[in-house]
């Protein structure tokens, strides 16, 4: 078997995998704010992150991955505080609905699913570490870490240090990236948002130090695997290793992989621009989950991913084909008997696709070597040369791939059903929406406010969010 060899970040070299404990790879994934619906951008670093680790399993490695539900954020707190909620009561449908999908899209639970806000003793005890270390230092109520105490800053994301200001802070989840800065380990509390009452003071943990408290809690101090989206390596990440390595002394993460993004008219999938499709916008355009999955997977993690509405046709008919040629393996009647030649044939296409992941996760090498088979097999059906015997050998061979792929079953109206997409509950189609939208414009134009009211209703009890922006125009979206 070729060895499995992955993209290091730190050191921008192919490494070969060596897990520190035998059998077992233990792996940290940044799991998404809990603030809003996950996009498919989103979901494409999560699909990355699902095929390595079902790839690992089908190495016989024994995968304990954690993955963090970030709810502890700027924006949540600020959202939960106009609500005037609770920080769970305001998360709690963005998890359902996160959980929800990973189920639609056949993305297998990390061993440990587990949520900021109940770490956040983990990540005081983290940050009294790093303050007898002397690596931190207090401003109006916060706690900052003193990046330029820690030699190796800049080393996974290669920023270029020079402009570094000795104490300039940054206190805010997002911000400009092009500058190395001091962050917050602990934020004072905002007047009417809440805190906690703690040992290092009230306030709440930045975002950085929820990770690593976490990371290092469930793996140990040194992880085998680190993954996220590129956007993450900085600062996200690099503050990771400052605040955990200058703790425990020990090398964070062995390799760090990133998968870069998936794009859309050119620029990044992003809910701050806007261009963003949730799943369930997709599913209510009549994408079926498994072409998601397909289409998120069908491109290699390290190489961007341009979405378009001709990807996601392709994307439904590979599907359809690798289902369609498992039917026909299962239900044609073939002569008698089994040929070496099928058998051989089929080993061949184990081989190479686990060939191709074993390569970084090559996922376009892996899936050639199954479309090749597919190819040459309904060949020799269609000439009589494939035998009854062999059926069941193909089949393997393609059970085997779906162990990754994870497309083949046909589940795709079950998964629907289970989000409230039944067939027999069509959800209102975009035509209908803008066709209502041009009737509501033409009811105001003609002062006709009880008709456009009524529009509105309609409109929202079918799920639709209608803005009136300022400019005069109207955007909108399923709920
Ligand atoms: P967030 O919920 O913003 O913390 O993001 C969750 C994960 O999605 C992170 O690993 C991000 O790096 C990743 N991500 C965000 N946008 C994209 C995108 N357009 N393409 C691929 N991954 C993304
Ligand atoms: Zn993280």
């Amino acid at each position: 078997m070729t060895a499995i060899h992955l993209h290091n970040t730190l050191t921008n070299r192919l490494e070969p995998l060596d897990p520190i404990r035998k059998g077992e790879v233990h792996m940290y994934t940044c799991g998404p704010t809990v603030y809003d619906f996950a996009h498919i951008g989103n979901f494409r670093t999560f699909v990355f992150q699902d095929v390595l680790r079902r790839f690992l399993q089908s190495r016989k490695y024994r995968v304990l991955q954690v993955m963090n539900l970030t709810d502890v954020d700027d924006r949540i707190i600020q959202k939960a505080a106009a609500a005037k909620i609770s920080i769970r009561e305001y998360t709690e449908k963005y998890v359902q609905a996160f959980l929800e999908d990973m189920d639609a899209l056949h993305l297998e639970a990390p061993e440990e699913l587990v949520r900021a806000t109940d770490h956040i003793e983990d990540m005081v005890a983290l940050i009294e570490r790093l303050q007898k270390k002397g690596l931190t230092y207090n401003s109006e109520g916060s706690i900052y870490y003193s990046i330029a105490k820690f030699p190796h800053y800049g080393r996974l994301s290669k920023i270029d240090l020079a402009g570094m200001k000795t104490g300039v802070r940054v206190d805010v989840d997002q911000y400009e990236k092009e500058n190395a800065r001091d962050f917050a380990l602990w934020k004072a509390p905002k007047p009417g948002e809440h805190f906690w009452e703690t040992r290092i003071g009230p306030g709440r943990p930045g975002w950085h130090i929820e990770c690593s408290a976490m990371a290092m809690k469930y793996l140990g101090d040194t992880l085998d695997i680190h993954t996220g989206g590129v956007d993450l390596a900085f600062p996200h990440h690099e503050n990771e290793i400052a605040q955990s390595e200058a703790a425990t002394g020990h090398p964070f993460v062995r390799l760090w992989l990133h998968a870069e993004h998936l794009i859309i008219d050119g620029e990044k999938m992003s809910k701050s621009l806007g261009n963003f499709y949730t799943l369930r916008d997709l599913f209510t355009k009549g994408h079926k989950p498994s072409t998601i999955r397909f289409l998120l997977l069908s491109v290699p993690y390290r190489r961007q991913l341009n979405f378009t509405s001709d990807s996601l046709k392709q994307a439904e008919s590979s599907v359809a084909r690798l289902r369609n040629f498992v039917s026909r393996l299962k239900a044609e009647q073939f002569p008698a008997g089994s040929s070496a030649d099928i058998r051989k044939r089929a080993e061949k296409a184990e081989t190479d696709f686990d060939a191709g992941l074993a390569g970084d996760l090559n996922t376009a090498l892996a899936l050639a070597a199954v479309f090749d088979l597919v190819r040459d097999i309904n060949t020799a059906m269609d000439r009589g040369e494939f035998l009854q015997q062999d059926a069941p050998r193909v089949i393997a061979a393609m059970e085997k791939v779906d162990g990754i792929l994870a497309v083949l079953a046909e589940d795709d109206d079950e998964k629907l059903a289970k989000l409230g997409f039944a067939p027999d509950k069509p959800r209102i189609s975009p035509e209908q929406v803008e066709a209502l939208i041009e009737e509501r414009n033409a009811a105001k134009k003609r002062r006709d406010f009880k008709r456009s009211d009524d529009i509105r209703q309609q409109l929202a009890d079918s799920g639709i969010i209608v803005e009136d922006t300022k400019d005069g125009s109207v955007r909108w979206k399923y709920k």
